[in-house]
């Protein structure tokens, strides 16, 4: 019984029910992982259409994924039982390429802009480094994207850069050279880059205030998840797009037929927007993409007379996964203190493992993963997190032996392949002829004899005469060039003209089809010998077919709704979705994101925290966040797991345990250890726990330094596959076998010629010893177990 409003908040405690109750302008709501915050938000827009207060296209949610938007959206339609229509419901990103694909004629652009994503801008400015020959200068095309981006998430343009530098430094009058080239080459291409998105529209709405009222006017409640993780360009929108109406331009409005009567407060003003934002300083992991946490903490200066609330409990996680987050995040300085409980009970410990190899790591996993399989989890809710990319292959390659169905979130997928992107080439050129990045990708795909030489003459007309590239390819009878290339290069821009001409109505797969055909790069595909162009002819049908479904879902969909959707989506997570597989990702895609079962791998100095993070100020503290952020997505399982050894770029290297592991109590992790790698020497700790312990490695582990450390985990020896891939291998055996402590051979004295023993694979003969130090190489001839590489400081083997 009882009225909507009464069911939207059964079941929430009283501080979700009045963050989803509470109507002032704006609110807040700071809570730590797993609080509820997402839900409270769905709530309140569902609260907000339901009640009659708001129609869906009065609400504008901002989530950081795309994958988050659908999720809230569904939510949302079932709470209110009727679609969602109407309502934003996108990420930043997609929220302002809808904005600027209407606004863009305001300033010099045309709706049909192309959305240059990473790739695309490194390459453009590749070319304008070679140009100014700014690598004599020391320019990289990495440092300058990163300042570029830097500069363009802090809402610097051209000219305000150009004011603040020191024009006698020759540095920074070519970094300003580029960032100059790189801003005129994307206007003249008709593009904008990822940071673009979000600072144009910023600038369209401080230059042209009518424009910036029609959407101050349209959205009357802005909602934003995941706001610690903001930067200051999209901080700017968020205040533009709060700002009340100026008066004068109300009428305006009116004048343009835009509803405003019942908008009007007694001053004849709209007042701003309603704002609520929630967000979690203890998760916030993108300050090296210009995150800025004041965003929180000045809320409430920013926003005067806003409210606050916060949440504490937890609904995801069982206490003991709480009690191990809350005593890793209690390590950070600076934070305000919360402590998650739950009210679930304690649930199971956590599984710790150190394998000697990635590959034994790897193992495990997959092991686990196939014994909670048949204890009754389904695939899809489990998950393997790690910090870098590097380490989903050595996943990957057991997975797939295990036979473990599993897709790999945000990694090197469908839209990055050449052969996609060429297609998608085909279709940028259709929609927008200016951009030339587009057109070279095609010019000679499938190969027609336009080799570098041609593209050059192009290239020269077009600046001869001062028109774009597709112009010169039009005019191409004029160069000079012999008939077979002349006709290849009109060919082409006859097949862009013809289809260009149908695009704005034919349905996205007719033009693809069109394309396809025209140009023949599928039966270039089938036509090859290569073996792998089959696959890549495969994967462009692929393509096709996503067209279909994306006008079965859109209807009306055009060609640039398409495009939009799709460099969108490629770039912040998949289209697919997740039925049926354990999900892969990193530990930044994981966020907001739940699973019963997660493994957290690479638990490594080095890994985590990442090398690279040491040379940041608040680097390591940004990685404990990140650690934070990945305990806190499990729900009853989590796992943390690490190797002795790690091999990477085809080098072996010794791992040390991560600083954090010693930040969990260790009453709350159980140890295990591949077998084989346990000595008999007694004691249980880890030892370069124990050295960290004893003040060898330590420095940042707040209050924890003197308590016992968790037992089992570092040891020495080698990993026995044949026994350890079965998942019937009773798990108990692994740990009886771990007696404890770390086998160190750092001294043994070993050479060519000598013979000796393995725990697993018996006697052989030492045939080699390479590396030195810590990273000394035994190459050992078995008697019966074949030929092996050793790392000698922690393998099991004695001198017989
Ligand atoms: P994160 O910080 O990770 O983004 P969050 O604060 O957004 O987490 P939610 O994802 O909204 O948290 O909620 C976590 C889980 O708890 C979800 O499964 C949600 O359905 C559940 N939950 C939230 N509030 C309640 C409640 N009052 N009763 C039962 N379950 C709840
Ligand atoms: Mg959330």
């Amino acid at each position: 019984g009882g009225s909507f409003g009464d069911r939207l908040v059964a079941g929430l405690n009283p501080q979700q029910r009045e963050a989803v109750e509470y109507r002032g302008q704006s609110l807040l709501i700071v809570a730590g992982a797993g609080s509820g915050k997402t839900s409270v938000l769905t709530r309140r827009i569902a609260g907000l259409i339901d009640s009659g207060e708001a129609w869906p296209s009065q609400i504008l949610a901002i989530t950081f994924t795309n994958k988050a938007a659908a999720e809230m959206r569904e939510r949302v339609a079932q709470l209110i039982g009727q679609s969602s229509e109407g309502m934003w419901i996108s990420t930043f990103h997609s929220a302002c390429v809808r904005i600027l694909r209407r606004e863009a004629e305001q300033f010099g652009f045309t709706k049909s802009f192309t959305i240059y994503d990473s790739a695309d801008s490194r390459a453009l400015l590749k070319r304008i480094l070679k140009e100014l020959d700014a690598d004599s200068l020391g320019f990289t095309v990495s440092q300058a994207s990163g300042k570029i981006s830097k500069l363009k998430n802090e809402l610097s343009d051209v000219e305000s850069y150009s004011r603040q530098i020191n024009l006698g430094d020759p540095q920074e009058v070519m970094f300003l050279e580029i960032f100059r080239q790189y801003t005129r080459e994307l206007q003249r291409a008709n593009a904008f880059d990822f940071d673009d998105l979000i600072a144009q529209t910023v600038y369209l709405f401080r230059a042209f205030p009518h424009v910036a009222a029609v959407y101050q006017r349209r959205f009357r409640h802005i909602l934003v998840d995941e706001y610690q993780d903001t930067n200051h360009a999209q901080y700017a929108l968020i205040r533009e797009l709060t700002r009340p109406v100026d008066p004068e331009l109300v009428e305006d409005l009116e004048r343009g037929g835009q509803f405003v009567a019942s908008l009007r407060d007694g001053s004849g003003r709209i007042p701003g927007a309603s704002l609520t934002v929630v967000g979690d300083s203890d998760q916030s992991i993108y300050a090296f993409r210009g995150a800025d946490i004041r965003n929180i903490t000045e809320f409430e200066h920013d926003f005067p007379n806003s409210k606050v609330i916060l949440l504490e409990q937890n609904y995801r996680s069982t206490q003991n996964i709480l009690d191990a987050a809350n005593a890793v995040i209690a390590n950070n300085f600076d934070r305000q203190a919360k402590n998650l409980f739950t009210t679930v009970g304690s649930g199971d410990k956590i599984t710790g493992f150190t394998g000697y190899t990635g590959h034994d790591e790897a193992q495990f996993v997959a092991d686990e993963i196939a014994t909670l399989h048949d204890d009754g989890m389904a695939y899809k809710d489990m998950a393997v997190f790690y910090r870098t990319n590097s380490q989903t292959r050595a996943l990957e390659e057991i997975f797939i032996r295990s036979a473990i169905p599993y897709r790999v979130l945000g990694g090197t997928k469908f839209y990055e392949r050449a052969e996609i992107k060429d297609a998608m080439a085909y279709l940028i050129s259709v929609a927008n002829p200016a951009d030339p990045m587009a057109l070279r990708r095609i010019m000679n795909v499938p190969k027609r004899g336009i080799g570098p030489a041609t593209e050059t003459a192009l290239q020269r007309y077009a600046d001869q005469h001062e028109v774009g590239l597709r112009d010169a390819l039009r005019n191409a009878s004029e160069l000079g060039l012999g008939p077979k290339v002349t006709g290849a290069i009109t060919g082409l821009a006859k097949l862009l003209d013809d289809v260009s001409a149908t695009s704005a109505t034919a349905p996205v797969s007719d033009i693809l089809t069109a394309l396809i055909e025209g140009s023949g790069i599928v039966d270039a595909l089938r036509a090859s010998r290569d073996p792998q162009d089959e696959a890549r002819a495969e994967n462009i049908d692929e393509l096709v077919a996503v067209t279909r479904e994306f006008q079965k879902n859109n209807p009306e969909g055009t060609l640039l709704d398409f495009l939009t959707e799709v460099t969108l989506v490629a770039a912040a997570d998949d289209l697919d979705d997740s039925s049926g597989t354990v999900s892969l990702m990193t530990l930044h895609t994981a966020k907001g994101l739940e699973y019963e079962a997660v493994f957290l791998t690479g638990v490594e100095e080095d890994l985590l925290p990442h090398r690279m993070s040491a040379s940041e100020p608040g680097g390591p503290a940004e990685e404990r966040r990140l650690f934070y952020v990945g305990i806190t997505r499990a729900r009853k399982k989590l796992f943390l797991s690490l190797a002795m050894t790690r091999a990477q770029f085809g080098e072996v290297n010794v791992a040390m345990p991560s600083r954090y592991l010693q930040e969990i109590p260790v009453e709350l992790i159980d140890w295990k250890q591949s077998p084989g790698m346990a000595t008999s020497r007694g004691g249980t700790q880890p030892r370069a726990l124990n050295a960290r312990r004893d003040g060898g490695l330590g420095g940042d582990s707040g209050g924890f330094g003197g308590r016992a450390r968790a037992g089992g985990g570092f040891g020495g020896g080698s990993y026995d596959r044949a026994t350890a891939a079965s998942k019937t291998k009773p798990k108990t055996e692994w740990a009886n076998r771990v007696t404890g402590t770390v086998r160190d051979n750092g001294d043994l004295e070993l050479e060519a010629g000598d013979r000796i023993s393995h725990v697993d694979f018996g006697e052989g003969r030492v045939v080699a010893v390479t590396g030195v130090g810590p990273r000394r190489i035994a190459e050992v001839q078995f008697d019966t177990a074949g030929r092996k590489k050793l790392l000698i400081k922690v393998a099991p083997i004695e001198k017989v």
